[in-house]
């Protein structure tokens, strides 16, 4: 039998940069709605720790509003999870 125990919540990776292509964070200004995207290619998770709220911070550039940029700032938290899977046989 395989089994996969345990939990890596609250662990530091030792990675000082973390990346993940072809992971976005999407996010709406609460002033003017435009959508925000975070690529995750680009932004990283500094010195990433599993379970534990991470912020990310956006400034809304939007030229949408009367009367010049909009200038909105505010914060978005996530999680970090980690997780492993047992292949099963015969699987590729
Ligand atoms: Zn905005």
């Amino acid at each position: 039998m395989n089994v996969i125990e345990g939990t890596a919540e609250g662990v530091t990776l030792d990675i000082k940069r973390m990346f993940i292509p072809g992971v976005f964070l999407k996010s709406d200004c609460p002033t003017c709605n435009q959508t925000i995207t975070k690529d995750f290619e680009k932004e990283y998770f500094s010195y990433p720790r599993v379970g534990v709220p991470t912020e990310f911070y956006f400034l809304c550039e939007s030229d949408k509003e009367k009367g010049g940029y909009c200038n909105t700032e505010w914060v978005v938290k996530v999680t970090l999870q980690i997780s492993l899977t047992l292949v099963e046989e015969g699987s590729p």
